[in-house]
């Protein structure tokens, strides 16, 4: 797993304590918060550019990365979370360190949600800037479960097995697709070296690049 943190440069008027976590931040001037937010995601997409490329050189494919920011951090000073969608780590302690990384548990929040609740309307971002820890808190002791599929897990061991598996998979899957569209440009290639009557109809092997799986 691919694990970034990016942090914010404290530029004044800004002060350390403003950029204290996400909640205080969206406690003070809501412009401010904005820029300082959008800034984190500029940041992150760079950042997301630099991981697929080493998941290619690596792993010879790449999969999704997610950004975004825990609901109730535990570590003072906002940061924002780059990490690859795939949650296989030896690091990964116990269910609440995974919960909250965790796409549908609720407490990691996507940077692009967190973006839409400036736009939407003032008594919605209200609510949502509260960020009141107790509730988000509790999400963390829900039950294990995998974020693929959503099976139940047993305990830390079952799910990091079932992961890995799912990863593998994934891999598979990926990885016969990207030859299957290898081997079509290799055959459009050479028939774009014979060029027939018919050229334009070479434009519909584009349909056989749609992902079936
Ligand atoms: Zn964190
Ligand atoms: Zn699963």
């Amino acid at each position: 797993m691919f694990h970034f943190l990016i942090l914010p440069r404290v530029i004044p008027p800004l002060k350390v304590d403003d950029l204290a976590s996400l909640r205080i931040l969206l406690r003070g001037d809501k412009v401010r918060a904005e820029k300082v937010i959008r800034g984190l995601h500029e940041d992150a997409k760079v950042l997301r550019k630099e991981i697929e490329d080493e998941m290619l050189k690596r792993y010879g494919w790449k999969w999704d990365i997610w950004c975004g920011f825990h609901a109730a951090p535990s570590m003072q000073h906002l940061h924002l979370h780059v990490l690859s969608a795939d949650l296989v780590s030896e690091k990964m302690k116990n269910k609440k360190h995974y919960n909250s990384f965790h796409p549908k548990v609720g407490f990691f929040l996507d940077v692009n949600e967190v973006l839409s609740w400036f736009s939407a309307e003032s008594s919605y971002f209200t609510s949502m800037a509260k960020l009141d820890p107790k509730p988000y808190e509790a999400l963390l002791k829900e039950a294990l479960s995998c974020w693929h599929c959503d099976s139940e897990m047993k305990n830390m061991p079952t799910l990091k097995a079932h992961l890995q598996e799912e990863w593998d998979h994934q891999a598979t899957r990926e990885k016969a697709r990207l030859e299957r569209k290898r081997k079509l440009e290799a055959k459009r290639a050479t028939k774009e070296d014979t060029p027939e009557p018919e050229a334009k109809k070479l434009k519909r092997d584009d349909i056989g690049e749609t992902d079936a799986s």
